[in-house]
């Protein structure tokens, strides 16, 4: 099922760098750093929690062979995966879309807590 107004529901075909059957992965068009990729259900879901669990084993492959990928091209030395579910969750594209985040040395000079660092509260941790 497609939504007329959802941007991620009209991705032309030469964006999508990965697919299969019930999921495609593309490159985010604002990367928070090289090789920043997004994976997302074909289908429209809101968030997360609406995925279905044949939807996530197929994410889960394309996040597998976005990583593959990723480190091919650009050799990263971390990753942070993750998805934001609803506005306070911080989404602002209302289709799913799980972020593959790759990560470098010297990126945060403190990358402890990695995505524990959304809140000022999670920076105080090890
Ligand atoms: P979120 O804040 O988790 O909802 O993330 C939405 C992500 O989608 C952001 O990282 C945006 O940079 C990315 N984004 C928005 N529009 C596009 C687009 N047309 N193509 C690729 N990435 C997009
Ligand atoms: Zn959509």
């Amino acid at each position: 099922m497609s939504q007329a107004d959802c941007i991620f529901c009209h991705l032309p075909q030469a964006s999508i760098i990965l697919e299969n059957d019930l999921a495609v992965a593309f490159w985010d068009i604002h990367p928070v750093s090289q090789g920043h990729l997004l994976v997302i259900p074909r289908t429209h879901r809101s968030n997360f929690f609406d995925l279905s669990e044949e939807e996530l084993l197929a994410i889960n492959r394309l996040i597998q062979a976005g990583k593959t990928l990723i480190d091919q091209q650009y050799h990263p030395d971390g990753y942070n995966v993750g998805a934001n579910v609803g506005l306070y969750g911080g989404q602002t594209v209302m289709h799913c879309h799980l972020h593959l985040i790759p990560r470098y040395r010297g990126d945060d000079p403190n990358p402890a807590g990695g995505i524990r660092k959304m809140l000022p509260n999670g920076q105080e941790f090890a």
